[in-house]
């Protein structure tokens, strides 16, 4: 995959990054979140947006409330992982903005003002894009800016797994920003993503193919989870094993659903190669 890096991003303060929309990323680097939560500040004439106030962390909420110009307006999240609400509860009783979250927002997270898709916040469309979480949205603003959250992020895929990942949901919302004509996305990680259509599409053939691989591994023999994801990630670094392995079950339940695998007990098969034989097509009554 053609994946885009930075260089660390100045700490502490905000940096434009298009004209009247600034970014201040949060202090949680981790292989998982790369230099950290990108804040967005959206100024207007009422005064700042703020979306995905970041992880529960002090010293952010004091360099977001820092950078603020005029009063914050409202705090809008693209999704409910800690990383992005983490400090919304906080940012919102020191400025008395509401939060603006996805209606079926994950347990405890309750919003102020709860979104659904094709809703206007901001001046902007909110188009669902579950997957990577039920409750994720994009934000597009109309003239080609969309805020992509974690559902497309530019330096790196999307982990997608148990308890609020859903491989089937990830394809389709990837499918449905494919349809989108927007040409700037703005991530929740790393930096703004130019063109996107083509990424989407490699993005696309990498799950893919991910799934042709797990099915040709199952077809030599049936495996754990655990087992396919160090069948497939080889060279991977072990601190991100969980999340591969969290990847994998969520291929595993997508192709179950399709009828391509089964789970017997700890282990995943493959059924593929019965369909072509008699006794298979007879088990399942056809
Ligand atoms: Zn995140």
């Amino acid at each position: 995959m053609p994946y885009l890096k930075e260089p660390e991003p100045l700490r502490r303060k905000s940096e434009v990054v298009v004209p009247g929309i600034r970014r201040i990323v949060a202090n949680n680097p981790s292989v998982m979140t790369y230099h950290g939560t990108n804040t967005y500040l959206i100024d207007d004439e009422q005064g700042t947006t703020v979306l995905d106030p970041g992880p529960l962390d002090e010293a952010h909420l004091h360099d977001v409330l820092e950078a603020v110009s005029g009063r914050v307006t409202r705090i809008l999240l693209t999704h409910t992982h800690s990383d992005h609400v983490g400090n919304a509860a906080a940012l919102r009783q020191a400025t008395g903005a509401p939060i603006y979250s996805h209606v079926i927002s994950a347990e405890p997270h309750r919003p102020d003002v709860p979104l659904s898709a094709g809703d206007t916040v901001a001046g902007m469309t909110v188009v669902h894009t579950p997957g990577h979480a039920a409750d994720h949205v994009c934000f597009a603003r109309g003239d080609g800016l969309l805020f992509s959250g974690d559902h497309v992020m530019g330096w790196s895929s999307t982990v997608v797994g148990p308890p609020h990942g859903n491989m089937k949901d990830y394809l389709e919302s990837l499918r449905a920003l494919r349809q989108r004509s927007d040409r700037l996305y703005l991530p929740g990680h790393g930096p703004a993503l130019p063109d996107p259509h083509p990424y989407i599409d490699d993005l696309l053939r990498h799950r893919i193919d991910r799934e042709t691989e797990i099915v040709a591994t199952l077809r030599k023999r049936p495996m754990s989870p655990t087992d396919v994801a160090r069948h497939l990630y080889a060279k991977l670094d072990p601190t991100l094993s969980r999340a591969a392995e969290r990847n994998v079950l969520s291929h595993l339940d997508k192709l179950a659903a399709e009828g391509r695998v089964e789970q017997i007990g700890e282990l995943w098969r493959s059924v593929e190669d019965e369909w072509e034989s008699g006794s298979s097509m007879e088990r399942r009554g056809f």
